[in-house]
């Protein structure tokens, strides 16, 4: 019979947990990964907040020892006559799936593994409850096949082989959602979404994938949402693009409606009053229109009773262009939502986003990208192929998921880059990561710096030349300050973005979805809960976003897409001013300039300097404030920089502007 030390030996690859979490399923505990290892006798060399246990089971795991007969066999899911090829969203089903065993059989004491997607309410398989969700018939056809079957972990079924050895050809049968309440599928639509089967051949513990376990496309449910999007920043004479779409309860994309949908937008600006969906647009729309008049617009879309204001469009021939970026987010290519392909789409065609990184896990999900180089073959594929200069900047990725310093992303700025492993010691260090990456046109930010799953480790300063900036803020919250809105869980002293600007580091600010849902950029939907970057670059271009990074040109915000501008004299955010150049008596004095266009009711602006907040106004809801103040007496050495809260807690930042000699 199946013992809880069966479990154990299974412990290579454990149920997988979300590296990066989620706001729904609340933090993640990534020490689950190796909650069933001793712990360490001798105090490792590392950073006090370095994850060991989680790092030697990733290690255990990559030198796993396989049997000839782990991983063998196929497997193939069967629809009836009744069903639909697909499964809808949030919607119970039922789904009968084939395993057959290979030519190196499967010894008695050895385990089939059936795994549905650890994510967004997949019902856990059991064979308990016949009335109850998600249980699951497992039998064999051949009468001498002993098998039991038990739930070993969320979303998790074991099946052990308790009689005679299986020989190549034997099937089993599993019937998942055999009974009344049929199973839950994933809430987020996705294509290939996987059952994965893995199997342990000779019973000794290590069990291996099947690449090719089966999988079904998991499609939306009905309309019950609206998006409308413009850009933030818009000159004079300029065509513009507003981006629409209809989305289910989940926001996912990917309808087949037939509908109109009204557009209230002021005549000069020359936009249809109505959209047609027709089915083959997937409920995603584009129309143009021409911004011939200064000032600010806020457009409404509406259709079946629903109503949604659109971000402040601001035209003028005055200030940077905002780009809008989410540069980390992940696929179901590691722990997330979807193929790549289709977080592109929805990043571009739902989101509005003008600049987008598909950021997967070096090492976390079923198929790690280290062991696995065409699934990084394809993230290289799907970025370049939807890279289209002018209008959607998309940016090759992945993050550098160490649980000994914290998770960094890599940007590559071309078509092709090399896969650094977090994991393996040659490569487990920033320093390592950032000498592999000599040569490359690339950068790197770091995440959740503050908590969250793991905190960054500070005493390795960021590199000056390819980490010029930091995500202040994501899913996981602010890891800005404690005094932030919806600062991040499990904060670590000394950690947040404030207490590193005190170390001296010079760092712009940036935030990212690190949405794991497949649906890059979505913020009308959830506030605070997000996290976006603004990139100040007049070119829609790579070279022009490269070039806002490295030059601090950004800043963050949870998820709204205000207009922010702050500057110290004529030095924007970002800049480095020099005391001795430009102050007198080694103090510097000047007008500070501050302009906030909110995307909801303000509540307030506060200027932080030098890790304290310094001055702060109340804004009493009003949505656009230009604020100007005389400062003095800045030495070598501070930085400046502003918050503006809205009433909803959607948050922006600016990057600082840094003091130096
Ligand atoms: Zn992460
Ligand atoms: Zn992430």
């Amino acid at each position: 019979m199946m013992s809880t030390s069966l479990r154990q030996l299974a412990t290579p690859v454990l149920a997988l947990a979300l590296a990066c979490g989620s706001a729904e399923d609340g933090p993640p505990d990534p020490a689950e990964l190796g909650a069933e290892r001793p712990a360490p006798e001798t105090v490792r060399d590392g950073p006090p907040t370095a994850l060991w246990e989680t790092v030697d089971a990733l290690r255990e795991s990559a030198s796993a020892h396989y049997d000839v007969s782990d991983g063998g066999g196929r497997a193939w899911l069967v629809r009836g006559p009744d069903q639909k090829p697909y499964a809808v969203s949030n919607t119970p089903d039922r789904f009968e799936i084939f395993y057959e065993v290979g030519p190196h059989g499967i010894a008695p004491g050895g385990m089939v593994y059936f795994q549905v997607s650890p994510f967004w309410e997949w019902t856990t398989p059991q064979v308990l409850g016949p009335d109850q969700r998600g249980y699951t018939e497992v039998t064999a056809e051949s009468p001498e096949i002993e098998l039991h079957a038990e739930t070993l972990d969320r979303q998790l079924l074991g099946i052990e082989v308790t009689g005679r050895a299986l020989v190549e050809g034997d099937r089993i049968r599993i019937v998942y959602g055999a009974g009344m309440a049929g199973a839950m599928p994933d809430r987020y639509a996705e294509r290939d979404s996987a059952f994965w089967i893995a199997v342990d051949g000779d019973g000794d513990g290590t069990r291996r994938f099947l690449v090719d376990s089966p999988t079904i496309d998991v499609r939306p449910g009905p309309a019950a949402g609206l998006v409308i999007q413009v850009p933030t920043l818009v000159r004079p004479g300029e065509r513009f693009a507003v981006t629409l779409a209809v989305i289910d309860a989940w926001r996912n994309t990917g309808l087949e409606i037939e509908a109109d949908v009204e557009l209230e937008a002021p005549p000069e600006l020359g936009l249809p009053d109505s959209v047609h969906f027709a089915p083959e647009d997937g409920g995603r729309q584009r129309v143009h229109g021409v911004a011939e008049k200064a000032g600010t617009y806020r457009l409404v879309a509406r259709a079946s009773g629903r109503e949604v204001q659109s971000n402040p469009m601001v035209v003028s021939a005055e200030g940077p262009r905002v780009l809008w970026g989410d540069l980390h987010g992940h696929s179901n290519y590691s722990d997330g939502t979807g193929v790549p392909e289709d977080y592109f789409v929805y990043a571009r065609d739902v989101s509005g986003l003008d600049v987008a990184a598909l950021t997967d896990h070096d090492h976390w999900g079923i198929l790690p990208l280290v062991d696995h180089p065409a699934l990084w073959q394809g993230i290289q594929e799907q970025t370049r192929a939807f890279h289209e200069p002018g209008r959607f900047v998309t940016l090759l990725g992945f993050e550098w998921t160490s649980w000994i310093h914290g998770h960094r992303h890599v940007l590559y700025f071309g078509d092709e880059g090399p896969l650094v492993d977090s994991v393996a010691p040659e490569t487990d260090s920033p320093q390592a990561l950032w000498s592999a990456l000599e040569g490359q046109s690339a950068l790197t930010f770091a995440h959740h710096s503050a908590g969250g799953p793991i905190a960054t480790n500070w005493e390795v300063p960021p590199d000056p030349h390819f980490e010029p900036i930091t995500e202040i803020v994501s899913i996981h919250g602010s890891s800005e300050a404690a005094d932030s809105p919806n600062p991040i869980y499990d904060p670590v002293p000394d950690h947040f973005v404030r207490d590193v600007l005190g170390r001296g580091y010079r760092l712009g600010f940036i935030g990212s979805g690190d949405r794991h849902d497949g649906h890059p950029g979505a913020y009308q939907v959830d506030p605070p809960q997000g996290g976006l970057a603004a990139i100040l670059s007049e070119e829609r271009t790579r070279e022009g976003v490269l070039d806002a990074l490295r030059a601090r040109r950004v800043y963050a915000t949870n998820g709204p897409r205000m207009l922010m501008r702050f500057a110290l004299g004529g030095h924007g955010m970002g800049s480095e001013i020099s005391v001795a150049a430009e102050g007198k008596d080694g103090e510097l004095a000047g007008p500070l300039f501050v302009q906030v266009i909110a995307q909801e009711p303000l509540h307030r602006i506060e200027l932080i300097r030098s890790g304290a907040v310094v001055d702060g106004v109340l804004t009493e809801g009003r949505l656009e404030v230009t604020l100007h103040r005389e400062i003095d007496g800045l030495r070598p050495g501070e930085s400046l920089y502003v918050r503006a809260v809205q009433e909803d807690d959607g948050t922006g930042w600016t990057s600082p502007i840094f003091l130096t000699e």
